[in-house]
């Protein structure tokens, strides 16, 4: 039978701070909900409705489909001045669309349960406090649908393209990555990635059936080809590939807000959406930003005052929050990306954190981002920037995809935003560090601006297992 599985880390109560209602996303509308919200008087009661059509239809996936209407700040239509919804005061809660009744809980499909966690785009799940999930359980499960997947994703879930794992070791993979951010313990939110990879390299060099048994005894054989890492100077320093997925990622940020993907954008916008690439591919200039409010300055974003500045504890205890809740709903896409993508884009996504920390704190003319500003980009990557897989394969098909399923790429990602060599940052997680995962540990290799071999290592084909 399958199983939906709450997350037990998870505390939420809203305080009614309309953040959700102001996001850029179109909430769909399902068809035994269209009547009433079509059939009342809304100008009557409600003047700013007066004149709009309470729907717009916009394209998915090749389908028209019914979406609530939005304002031309791209708050929802039926937000009304006091922060609460109109639907749900002369309608019911009933009446609201599915997606804005499940917000802030999402349910990340496994081949055998679903996992139940929260987005932490939501300020009050970045705060944690109010009831657990474990006292909401029966409105959670009340709003939240099971999931029906094919029969054939029970048994194998994919480690990398074409390198199936069986789904025992898949949880124990992912319970080892989970407790490597476990929120209580000491360490650099960097580290805990590099960590996360070299577990990754280790599962990718055992033998599928003995994994599980390798991962519950730590009984690993010594990691080949665990490339050096190289601290980067200035975000351009990057790879180009790094880059690109940073790029892709911040899609949104830059794509116009009068299209919301609603229509398609005419020629010149495309061709003003390519110059808006190109900037944040080199780091530098200029872009209209859609979440920050003006132009983000790339090339102020690799300051030495930013790229020296290390997270509060608080702020790093948060983010590993965010990943743990993450991991199921990334790693167990086996439709769409694999588990080390999926640990990848992870990690590409907390990049875009600690991009828009150090825009929000530039724009504000601060010298380092405050803990508000992490706060604040958690909020926009949740809302706008997070889940980007169907911009890469629908914009960039496989070749994005595949720059996503190479751990050599994965692990130059990390050194985007690590404000010191790894080895620094895993001194600081208590030692507990292989010293081949990180060879600055031994104090030879703080090489500053050096770019990471991209040779010897399995890239999305999976490695050599022979
Ligand atoms: S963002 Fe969270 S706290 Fe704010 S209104 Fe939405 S659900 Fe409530």
């Amino acid at each position: 039978m399958r199983l939906q599985v709450l997350d037990n880390e998870i505390r939420y109560e809203c305080h009614s701070c309309a953040a959700c209602c102001r996001q850029p996303w179109l909430e769909h509308v399902e068809d035994d909900k269209l009547g009433p919200v079509r059939g009342f008087n809304w100008g009557a009661k409600y003047p700013q409705l007066a004149g709009h059509d309470p729907i717009l239809m916009a394209e998915v996936n090749g389908q028209q489909l019914p979406m609530l209407a939005k304002k031309d700040n791209g708050e929802c239509l039926f937000l009304d001045s006091d922060n609460l919804c109109v639907i749900h005061k002369e309608l019911g809660y009933e009446a609201k669309p599915e997606a804005c009744r499940r917000f802030p809980f999402f349910s990340a499909p496994m081949p055998d349960a679903d996992h139940i966690s929260a987005h932490f785009a939501c300020p009050s799940v970045q705060e944690g406090s109010g009831p657990s999930i474990q006292e909401q359980r029966d409105d959670i499960l009340r709003t939240v649908p099971m999931s029906s997947p094919t029969r054939d994703t029970f048994t194998e879930v994919a480690l990398l393209v074409g390198h199936l794992i069986p789904l025992e070791a898949a949880h124990a993979l992912v319970d080892r990555w989970a407790g490597l951010f476990d929120p209580d313990q000491p360490g650099d939110l960097w580290a805990r990635f590099a960590r996360a990879i070299h577990v990754a390299l280790q599962a990718v060099q055992t033998e599928p059936a003995s994994l599980r048994a390798a991962l519950a005894e730590d009984g690993f054989g010594t990691v080949q080809n665990v490339p050096p890492f190289a601290r980067i100077d200035s975000l351009v320093d990057a790879p180009l590939p790094c880059r690109l997925l940073l790029a892709l990622n911040l899609w949104n940020d830059y794509y116009p807000p009068q299209h919301s993907g609603a229509r398609r954008p005419s020629w010149t916008t495309r061709m003003g959406l390519i110059g808006k690439v190109m900037h944040v591919l080199r780091m530098s200039g200029t872009y209209a930003s859609r979440y920050l409010p003006g132009n983000v300055v790339l090339h102020r974003l690799s300051a030495p005052g930013f790229r020296e500045a290390t997270p509060p504890e608080d702020v790093t205890r948060l983010l590993c929050r965010w990943v743990r809740a993450a991991f199921r709903q990334r790693t167990f896409r086996r439709d769409r990306i694999s588990m080390v993508a999926g640990l990848h884009q992870q990690i590409v996504d907390a990049n875009c954190v600690h991009f828009y920390a150090r825009a929000v704190a530039d724009q504000a003319g601060r010298e380092h981002p405050q803990p508000g500003d992490y706060h604040r980009a958690l909020s926009i990557v949740g809302f706008g920037i997070t889940s980007q897989v169907r911009a890469y394969q629908n914009v960039f098909r496989r070749r994005a995809m595949s720059l996503l399923e190479s751990m050599d790429i994965g692990w130059s990602s990390l050194s985007m935003f690590c404000p010191v060599p790894l080895a620094d940052a895993s001194n600081r997680a208590g030692g507990a560090w292989p010293a081949e995962a990180c060879p600055g540990a031994s104090g030879s290799s703080r090489t500053v601006g050096a770019r990471v071999p991209h040779s010897d290592w399995p890239g999305p084909d999976g490695p050599d297992l022979a």
